[in-house]
């Protein structure tokens, strides 16, 4: 008689989707010793386990990927609280996006980053402000923008900073858009990064700011409803967004507290026009509602069209990649590497609002269990309950 074997953890008999490994299957997750030990079916039936997550009827994910959020707690306005906002509702690994500058990156490692849990990386915003305070401007005094600041704190922390991040929005940089965008990707240039670019009540048309782009450069908010849109006055995407993303530029849905428009996305959808990263931009300005958490805007982007199994790739290997942390096991399920595991059920129907206001119903995502290097995280409801 062989021996059986036991397990630290065993999710059993999820939908296992997995598409950096091309898994899409019925099958039980065994993790040991913090790492993936297997993925088969009927793994479950022969084996024991400390801790058994029965997943049926349920979707077991790498754990989440966000590629677009705001973190920085305590110090920037729209800082939300990491764990809270993200580990406890899915997410693994997160990217802030310009909360913080290069003057206050080092509060921002000492205060959100090494005490977390979760891996967590940085685009780092241009201005050496950060995004402290929304109602003033970080680029407003174009002095912020100090190119030998931001180059040092990059290169000092290559560990977590992935880019850099630039808003154009006029309240932002005043009239100064062109230069500061020329800027920003000669920063990029210099520094050998990515610059992620935030649209929305913006001057330049995007076929105007895409032109500007590198192969890589991010276009953040691509489905804002906040003049320029995607789209041109012909209800089409514009030939210059495809033109831009078979040179390279990639796009990120980002939803935020204004920038997500069914209006602008449902057509584009319909259209074929899908992002690279389905991202929240989870701020401390809508955690609480429009946006929530990345499932929430996952559950969104589905009810206007995208099929679950374009999603899946776009919360998990794709910003993986993108944030070059594939590398180290996240977004992927792969036997051997770290356990990063989200585990989502169908909540029922819910009425979901965009940026605006405007409504639809969607089925909704709901994470039941999460796993950061084999340890389960607990999770907290969904905060549209109590809204
Ligand atoms: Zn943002």
């Amino acid at each position: 008689m062989t021996q059986q074997q036991t397990y630290d953890t065993l999710i059993v008999g999820g939908r296992v989707i997995d598409p950096a490994n091309g898994v899409d299957q019925i099958a039980d997750v065994a993790v040991t010793g913090g790492r993936i030990a297997a993925v088969e079916g009927g793994l479950a039936a022969s084996a024991a386990a400390t801790t058994r997550i029965d997943a049926t009827g349920q979707l077991v994910l790498p754990g989440l990927v966000e590629g677009h959020t705001h973190i920085f707690e305590s110090v920037s306005k729209v800082g939300a609280p990491a764990v809270e906002a993200h580990l406890r509702r899915g997410v693994v690994a997160a990217a802030d996006a310009g909360t913080a500058g290069a003057s206050t990156f080092a509060a921002f490692r000492r205060i959100v980053v090494d005490p977390n849990p979760m891996r967590i990386l940085s685009f780092l915003n241009v201005s050496v402000l950060g995004l402290i305070d929304f109602r003033y401007g970080e680029l407003l005094n174009p002095e912020t923008f100090n190119v030998e600041d931001a180059l040092q704190v990059a290169a000092d922390n290559a560990d977590m900073v992935r880019g850099f991040k630039i808003r154009l929005s006029e309240d932002v940089l005043g009239d100064q858009i062109t230069p500061l965008l020329k800027k920003a990707v000669d920063l990029g240039e210099q520094g050998g990064l990515p610059v992620m670019v935030h649209i929305g009540e913006t001057a330049l048309s995007v076929p105007e700011i895409v032109d500007m782009l590198r192969p890589g450069d991010i276009i953040a908010h691509c489905y804002t409803g906040k003049a320029p849109t995607i789209l041109g006055d012909n209800g089409r995407v514009q030939d210059e967004i495809y033109a831009a993303r078979e040179r390279g530029v990639l796009y990120e849905s980002a939803h935020g507290r204004s920038n997500l428009s069914f209006k602008v996305a449902a057509p584009a959808i319909e259209q074929g026009f899908i992002p690279d990263v389905i991202t929240s931009d989870t701020s401390a300005r809508n955690w609480r509602g429009p946006v929530f958490d990345l499932v929430t805007s996952m559950s969104k982007l589905i009810a206007l069209g995208i099929r679950l199994e374009d999603v899946i790739p776009r919360v998990t290997i794709e910003p993986a990649r993108l944030l070059g942390i594939d590398g180290e096991g996240f977004g992927a399920l792969t036997v051997g590497g770290p356990a990063h595991v989200a585990v989502l059920t169908g909540a029922g129907v819910a009425t979901l609002t965009d940026a605006a206001g405007n409504t639809i119903e969607a089925a909704r995502l709901e994470p039941t269990a999460v796993l950061l290097n084999g340890e389960q995280f607990d999770l907290v409801p969904w905060r549209g309950l109590s809204a």
